[in-house]
């Protein structure tokens, strides 16, 4: 028998890497981000074509490569950054393995285009599926431009396990923020489709939160600060009061780098306990400053680990400086704390050992309880007492509008989402809307008029309410019944056996007594006017349908068939409140613009355009 290993050519070697690197589009998104940051670049343009799929392409104004390392870099393990391994020990930059542009290259068709500042005439490269197939001198700008075409061109099997464009955009966006929020000095472009979906100019960070978050988080942050020898942390906390129900804007960064970590989330977590309702999750913005010796951003390739020497004590310390802050900030909404952020800290000396931070929070406060006298509990000057009627009303409201209105999905709900964050500006004012032909609701916001289909809304929003449930949780709103039979027509009956899990996940619950005969003894909520025999049938016909895109899930179907089916059509006249309800629900989609059927819920004319119609 002959030997029969071999080493694998370079094209596979960087086809298997690209695997744990480049696991969607977003991953080719944030290396691409990354390298622009290590460059130096200080105005980054994020170009997006069908979410990624057809087109990334990110130009930078940053450092550029000369012509022998614009080919260079495509290389596995090519690198800039770090030159042996001690290095690894000290690293600042973003990048050090050197292994996504070459990855990144083996599965799409790369055009790079780069010119360093010293150089007359820059170098255009192009490279596909690994293959170098030219490069050329061009007159280019200094810095950087590389485009990702066709990711996964040559990998069909990853390509078909991507999601639906909603989905990988808003991976995409997520990455974006992770960027943006690190650099809020460095201006950002993000083109989506060729519109603009975020342009952030360089500012400080609450301005960068703001402009990516709605302007109304300018209201809901207060700032953390400590300094010890072991770590500083900086950044904001969302206000208790504005803690939400679904996670969305938490988020670590140590050393400028995102990070994961549900250990130090608890820490921050635990410091809300008491203040926020146990199922709402705080936001926030923390940065932690460490020595690069004592962390290891080494363990996984997308670099989200990151293993702290001392975590105990990181953990000790970020929990009391939450704390403080709450503290401090939290019972004085009125309080600018723009003013207050020179708060003064002593650091501690390199040679001391940390101690833990003093924490003065009244451990009494309880916002549940209606406050008497504030005066004995807080020290602030009385000018500046706080308000805090709000707080009951948050968390003890009395059966409101919301209660009987016939869209019950509160606004905000399903929130987390990056469409949700940017349309939160918008959102429009209640009483400025209106039905017209019984079909489309006029609004206006601060840019410009829109124009909504009622019946195009409302699928949406049914949609996402439908999907809005974490798996494990229990059927929200589900309606319980006198257990009603029903019987399904035998071919029927069989597919509704193959789809009893997402009926189930659905909110349904429904015993098989075999034959064609079921009984219902729960159904989700909107459904309780029908005949839920004759909906089932008609629901299970839609199912059938051929041309349901492949990248949905089951699930997501079923969501969708659904919506189609109970959506308010156009031609129904609705009261004024259902108008404001059904505009304040879309607003609070993670996708308001579109229906869960890929059409627009709404068309928007700006001031802008107006004013150039009108010639003014
Ligand atoms: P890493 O970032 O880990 O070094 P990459 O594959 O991302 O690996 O990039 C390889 C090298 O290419 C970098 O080390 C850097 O020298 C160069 N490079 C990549 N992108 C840019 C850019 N936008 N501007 C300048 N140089 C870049
Ligand atoms: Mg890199």
């Amino acid at each position: 028998m002959h030997d029969i290993i071999r080493l694998l050519p370079d094209s596979v070697a960087n086809q298997i890497a690209a695997g744990e690197v480049v696991q969607r589009p977003a991953s080719a998104v944030k290396e691409l981000l990354e390298n622009t940051i290590d460059a130096g670049a200080t105005d980054i343009k994020l170009i997006i074509r069908e979410s990624g799929k057809l087109l990334i392409q990110v130009i930078d104004n940053g450092c550029g490569m000369s012509e022998r390392d614009a080919r260079m870099c495509f290389e596995r393990h090519a690198t800039s950054k770090i030159q042996n391994a001690g290095d690894l020990l000290s690293i600042r930059t973003l990048g050090f393995r050197g292994e996504a542009l070459a990855s990144i290259a083996s599965i799409a068709q790369v055009e790079l285009k780069t010119k360093r500042f010293e150089d007359e005439i820059g170098t255009c490269l192009l490279i596909e599926g690994t293959e170098f197939k030219e490069q050329y001198p061009v007159n280019c700008q200094n810095g950087t431009s590389v485009s990702v075409k066709n990711l996964f061109f040559n990998v069909p099997a990853r390509r078909n396990f991507l999601k639906s464009n909603t989905l990988e955009l808003k991976y995409i966006i997520e990455e974006f923020f992770r960027v943006a929020l690190v650099h809020p000095d460095i201006a950002f472009t993000f083109y989506n489709q060729e519109k603009i979906l975020f342009q952030v100019g360089a500012g400080n960070l609450k301005l960068r939160i703001t402009n990516l978050f709605g302007s109304s988080y300018g209201q809901r942050l207060i700032p953390v600060e400590q300094q010890t020898a072991l770590i500083n942390i900086s950044g904001y906390i969302g206000k208790p009061e504005f803690a939400k129900k679904t996670r969305g804007e938490q988020y670590f960064f140590t050393n400028g780098r995102y990070m994961k970590s549900a250990y130090l989330h608890h820490a921050v977590e635990g410091a809300f306990k008491e203040l926020i309702p146990d199922d709402s999750v705080p936001s926030y913005f923390i940065y932690m400053e460490v020595d690069p010796q004592t962390i290891d951003v080494n363990i996984h390739p997308t670099k989200t680990e990151i293993n702290f020497q001392d975590i105990k004590s990181i953990y000790a310390i970020l929990h009391a400086a939450v704390k403080q802050s709450i503290g401090k900030f939290n019972l004085s909404p009125s309080l600018d704390f723009d003013v207050e952020q020179s708060m003064n800290y002593t650091p501690i000396p390199e040679d001391q050992p940390v101690k833990q931070p003093t924490i003065t929070v009244n451990p009494d406060y309880n916002p549940f309880e209606k406050r008497t006298d504030p005066q004995t509990r807080f020290t602030f000057p009385s000018k500046q007492l706080p308000s805090i009627q709000g707080w009951q009303d948050l968390y003890a409201k009395p059966p409101s509008q919301a209660d009987i209105n016939p869209f019950p999905e509160k606004p905000g709900d399903i929130a987390g989402g990056a469409w949700d964050r940017k349309h939160e500006e918008v959102q429009p004012e209640r009483k400025k809307c209106f039905q017209v032909r019984d079909s489309f609701l006029v609004t206006y916001t601060q840019t410009g008029v829109i124009v909504i289909d009622q019946q195009h809304a409302h699928e949406r929003i049914l949609y996402e309410r439908f999907l809005s449930r974490e798996p494990s949780e229990p059927s929200p709103g589900q309606h319980q019944l006198i257990p009603q039979t029903i019987s399904l027509s035998p071919g029927n009956a069989q597919f509704f056996r193959e789809w009893q899990d997402q009926f189930r996940e659905m909110g349904f619950e429904i015993d098989d007594f075999g034959k064609d005969t079921f009984v219902v003894h729960a159904i989700p909520m909107h459904l309780e006017n029908l005949n839920i025999g004759l909906f089932i049938e008609s629901l299970l016909e839609s199912l059938k349908l051929p041309g349901h895109e492949q990248n949905i899930s089951q699930i997501q179907l079923m969501a969708k068939s659904m919506a189609m089916k109970l959506t308010i059509k156009r031609g129904r006249k609705l009261h004024q409140e259902e108008v404001n309800s059904l505009v304040e629900n879309l607003f609070a989609c993670k996708v308001p613009d579109v229906s869960p059927d890929g059409k627009p819920t709404m068309v928007m004319m700006s001031f802008d355009e107006l004013n150039r119609k009108f010639k003014i």
